[in-house]
């Protein structure tokens, strides 16, 4: 049987994050983009409301809410700022849902508990100065010593590299086996040679926090050793399957937030004796904004669905992701057209839309990607088949919130 409806916790939450966003985020976001300033008080505000561990199962200190909660979140949070929801990403899609579908028992306890309560957060350290698209390329390495792994090498690119507390690191640990030579590590912070740096000038997510990390000879114990030696890939390529549903979902909110922009100013603004909202070249607009929006929205859920059974989604998730963010960086620019002269300066927020939604173009997976991705699976080129260990189903007997 197939529900649209949301159910009455989720009705909540999203209400509770668009308050939490109307007050906390939208007066100041302006402000902080200008500065590139990232607020850590935000991260501490969600875990406040339990929402940093949504779709944590509660004994693991979280929410114990389903996958599509997680979506209403990003949905929500992107309509105030990427910076933010691009926090959330790492934080749950790419961090801490990879460890609950990999960690051990102990490694759940140690990191995935911290990090579901808010009390610590988490990143993810994949693309190198000469490795995105192409994963294989990255050169950093983990040497067997004793109990240690000894970690050497560069990241770049990495969301939150000077917040986060753990970071999901990938190394070769054998080269010569190639995608099967790749390793995840938890490392934190605090191991001596570890070290990180932000980037300055970027185009947009200006009130978030990017840039690289370093590790000069980083001894992390064999226990942070993540799935087994060699299954670094798989990992990294499953938590983008969580990390690009949330992205997807993102670009849903950053649509709503377009055609709030636009709507409100196609009835103030009036040419040639009527509002802007009359004439139908804008019309057009807006009903592409409107037709990204439901359909955008449709293929998240679709892929929160599958998470929610417990089923592969890595096809669903890369299209929801893909065309979500297309039709964003499309609204975004819209909005500024739609606002005219007036949409090219941060006297409206839609600049910073059109600036926002470019890197949701380009991370986890760029647009060319996700399109040979869609050709491979029609085509009969790549197939998926379960892993061996799999994002847990959602359980509704464990909601708290
Ligand atoms: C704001 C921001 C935050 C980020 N956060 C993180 C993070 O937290 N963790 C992390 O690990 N990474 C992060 N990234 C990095 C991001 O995932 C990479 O930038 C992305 O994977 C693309 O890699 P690249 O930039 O090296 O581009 P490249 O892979 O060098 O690609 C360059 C161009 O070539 C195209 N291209 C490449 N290969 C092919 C192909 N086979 N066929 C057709 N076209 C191709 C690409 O589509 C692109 O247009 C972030 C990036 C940004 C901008």
């Amino acid at each position: 049987m197939m529900n649209f409806d949301f159910t009455p916790e989720q009705e909540i939450l999203r209400s509770t994050v668009r308050k939490f966003v109307d007050k906390e985020i939208m007066p100041y976001i302006k402000e902080w983009d200008e500065r590139g300033y990232f607020d850590p008080n935000i991260m501490k505000r969600l875990a406040e409301l339990n929402l940093m561990g949504v779709c944590i199962p509660e004994e693991y200190g979280g929410a114990g809410m389903d996958y599509n909660s997680l979506a209403i979140v990003c949905e929500e949070l992107e309509r105030g700022d990427t910076a933010f929801r691009t926090a959330v990403s790492v934080h749950i899609g790419l961090n801490s849902l990879t460890l609950l579908q990999w960690g051990t028992e102990e490694q759940k306890q140690k990191y995935l508990v911290p990090q579901a309560k808010g009390e610590k957060i988490g990143a993810f350290g994949l693309t190198e100065p000469g490795a995105g698209s192409d994963v294989a390329a990255i050169s950093t390495t983990a040497v067997r010593d004793g109990d240690y792994y000894i970690l050497n090498g560069q990241k770049t690119w990495i969301s939150l590299c000077d917040i986060a507390d753990h970071f999901i690191v990938f190394a070769y640990t054998d080269k010569s086996k190639k995608h099967h030579g790749i390793s995840a590590f938890i490392v934190e912070r605090t191991m001596p040679g570890f070290s990180s740096k932000a980037i300055k000038g970027k185009l947009g997510i200006r009130a978030g926090n990017t840039g690289e990390l370093f590790f000069d000879n980083v001894r992390v114990p064999k226990e942070n050793l993540l799935g087994h030696e060699g299954e670094g890939f798989k990992i990294a390529m499953s938590a983008l399957d969580n990390g690009r549903f949330t992205v997807a979902a993102g670009a849903v909110g950053l649509i709503m937030a377009c055609l709030e922009a636009s709507v409100k100013y196609c009835h103030e603004r009036k040419t040639f004796g009527k509002e802007i909202g009359r004439h139908q070249l804008v019309q057009q607009m807006i009903a592409n904004m409107e037709a990204g929006l439901q359909i955008s929205r449709l293929l998240v859920y679709k892929a929160g669905y599958l998470k929610n059974q417990g089923k592969r989604n890595t096809r669903e998730t890369s299209l929801a992701k893909w065309i979500a963010c297309d039709f964003a960086n499309k609204a975004a620019d819209d909005a500024v057209q739609i606002h005219g002269a007036y949409g090219y300066s941060n006297e409206y927020p839609v600049e910073r839309y059109l600036r926002n939604s470019k890197a949701p173009v380009i991370y986890e997976g760029t647009r060319e990607i996700h399109t040979i991705m869609q050709a491979e699976y029609v085509l009969g080129y790549r197939k998926d088949k379960p892993l061996r260990k799999m994002l847990p189903a959602w359980n509704p007997e464990s909601v708290k919130l």
